[in-house]
């Protein structure tokens, strides 16, 4: 393993720009700058060899050494690693092969991403087989000019970010589909900002070209403004004018796709180990469970045991995504398997296992460390001091809503000030954007490990549901100075715990006991929730609050109890209080640590 000071850095015989940026803590304008000045033109996508990247990384102070060591070292070098690395960490980098690159299509609701989706698989299916595809199965996979192209049929940044969100591979590259008629969206945006935290490249089809109203000009601009700089503008991004309507510009689109893939090493050891997403799948009444896999390394087989989540079973019968069926399958290919005992979810990793008993293993193991790792993985401001001085964050991410505009510049512009004073964090702000706090921001932070902060704004009930499954931290403001001021305690280590009450139960008080000369009990039916031994009790009568203090005794008939749950009765005695009436209401609550 490889020295990994400051100064020293590793890297691999080819890299390209973007990664190289970010291996050199720079900024890809900085890096192309270097190059440029060395002679070497290159864009943010084009990949450089060791000899250039060593010249970009001594001018910025480091000290390059070509990258020899063992893969398993390399992962630790390579800090955060691309999504399709992950999945072959671990393959010898002699074995690995180009693959068909994994595309998928995202932008604003109605912009063309199914039109696109339809026309390109309709354009470019072998003969005769046009429009015989009926069965929708979330993948398909073109030849063009020779050269295989796998799209996901999921529009829709959820499923991107879903499969993110669940550590598995998204897409290798994004098509952002934008209508030239009108132009940037908040979805755009949206789908943008999925794509760079999940630093894959994007693409733009301007679509719905045929229409009068398009005006690319415009549009081009509105992408500037987001970031994606057209490369006729001299920026990265590629702009291709489309109409799926009329079917044309998709030839100039695969042939971009494959441009940008050429430059993002996409490989995969097709003799090693079999992994891959679920892309979907469902229950068929007769053929039992059919699932949608894209794979992503190695070749699978009919007769194999696979693991799909929680999921297992041998593959009795494979097909493409044509519905033929095949008897194996290389990587990037998607197809429909079936076998498995039950249905995965989309986003699901799978893998092949030797044998179901070891699969089954393998999952009483997952679940046992399922509860562990949901806790281990959030990311809260309460512990994030603690990560940044364990080394183990040198970030925070923030995806921040806010009810206006007018709110939420000031917010964006105090909280990257706040990040500019830290010498030690930078504050990394995924998405901005008004509006309530969604399901979809919920998935960019899960997949991300970012924080949401919302401003006069709320969470959505789904965005909610899904915040807590997943362990998302949600924070709301309403008031601008508080909000940038828990950021700045946060990463100082001064956020001081913020306790909430939270009331678990109500009882209603049926009789009065006296229990000694000074003390009563009062007889009561827990209404709803729970009575807790250890929580405070509110004694109201008549909607006024009369007292409020510690429990003394909490019984089920003459044992003690800890807990009282909602349709029993029991006996609550208070440490301070004895004047019970009958018909007064006893509210539980327990003072505990705000958890987003
Ligand atoms: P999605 O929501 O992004 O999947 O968008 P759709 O593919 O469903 O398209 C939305 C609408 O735009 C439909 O009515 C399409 O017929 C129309 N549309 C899609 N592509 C084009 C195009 O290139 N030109 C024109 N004129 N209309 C298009």
């Amino acid at each position: 393993m490889s020295d990994n000071d400051n100064k020293q850095i590793v890297l691999p015989f080819s890299i390209n720009v973007r990664d190289l940026a970010d291996k050199l803590e720079a900024s890809p304008i900085q890096v192309i700058k270097v190059l440029m000045a060395n002679g070497v033109m290159a864009s943010i996508n084009q990949t450089v060899d060791f000899d250039t990247a060593a010249v970009v990384a001594s001018e910025l102070g480091f000290e390059p050494e070509l990258e020899q060591v063992a893969e398993d070292a390399k992962q630790e070098d390579q800090g955060e690693i691309p999504l399709w690395r992950q999945t072959i960490a671990g393959e010898k980098e002699k074995d690995l092969k180009p693959r068909p690159p994994v595309i998928s299509m995202l932008g604003h609701v109605d912009h063309g991403k199914t039109s696109l989706l339809d026309a390109i698989r309709q354009t470019n299916v072998a003969g005769g087989e046009e429009g015989g595809i009926t069965q929708h199965i979330g993948a398909y996979q073109i030849d063009h000019k020779g050269r295989k192209i796998t799209f996901l049929d999921t529009p829709g940044h959820a499923a991107f970010t879903s499969m993110r969100a669940r550590g598995a591979q998204g897409a290798d590259i994004v098509v952002l589909v934008v209508a030239a008629d009108d132009g940037v969206m908040p979805q755009t945006r949206e789908a943008a900002n999925h794509a760079m935290a999940a630093k894959v490249p994007i693409i733009v089809a301007m679509n719905k070209m045929d229409l009068p109203a398009a005006n690319p000009e415009l549009v081009k601009r509105q992408l500037s403004e987001i970031g994606l700089v057209p490369d006729d503008w001299d920026g990265d991004t590629i702009v291709v004018p489309v109409s799926a309507k009329k079917k044309e510009g998709l030839d100039d689109l695969l042939e971009a796709i494959l441009l940008v893939a050429d430059n993002q090493k996409i490989e995969a050891n097709p003799n090693g180990k079999i992994l891959g997403t679920v892309v979907e799948a469902e229950l068929d009444k007769t053929r039992g469970v059919m699932a949608t896999l894209l794979l992503q390394n190695g070749t699978i087989k009919v007769g194999d045991t696979i693991l799909a989540g929680k999921a297992l079973g041998r593959i009795k019968a494979m097909f493409d995504y044509r519905g033929e069926r095949i008897t194996q399958a290389g990587p990037s290919t998607p197809i429909v398997v079936m076998g498995l005992n039950d249905v995965p979810a989309a986003g699901d990793l799978f893998r092949k296992v030797a044998s179901e008993k070891d699969a089954r293993a393998i999952v009483a193991d997952l679940e046992s460390r399922e509860q562990t790792h949901s806790v281990a993985r959030k990311t809260t401001l309460e512990d994030l001091f603690e990560q940044l001085q364990a080394g183990e964050e040198q970030e925070l991410r923030l995806i921040v809503k806010a009810d206006v505009q007018g709110s939420l510049e000031p917010i964006v512009n105090s909280l990257n000030e706040i990040g500019d004073k830290e010498p030690d964090v930078s504050i990394n702000i995924l998405h901005a954007e008004t509006g309530n706090i969604t399901e979809s921001d919920v998935m960019l932070a899960a997949a991300s490990d970012a924080i949401v902060v919302g401003f006069a704004v709320d969470a959505d009930n789904a965005a909610e549901r899904l915040a807590e499954k997943e362990g998302v931290s949600i924070r709301l403001y309403t008031i601008i100075y508080r909000l940038t001021e828990d950021i700045e305690k946060a990463i100082k280590g001064m956020l001081e715990p913020e306790m909430v009450e939270k009331v678990i139960g109500r009882a209603k008080v049926l009789a009065i006991f006296k229990v000694s000369k000074y003390s009563t009990a009062a007889g009561c039916r827990v209404i709803d929730g729970e009575l807790r031994r250890n929580g405070k009790i509110r004694v109201i009568r008549n909607s006024e609050v009369v007292y409020e203090g510690e429990i003394g005794s909490l019984k089920r008939g003459k044992d003690d109890v800890r807990e009282v749950r909602e349709g029993f009765e029991c006996g609550v005695s208070l440490k301070q209080f004895h004047e019970f009436e009958e018909g007064d209401l006893l509210e539980c609550y327990v003072i505990e640590q705000q958890k987003f």
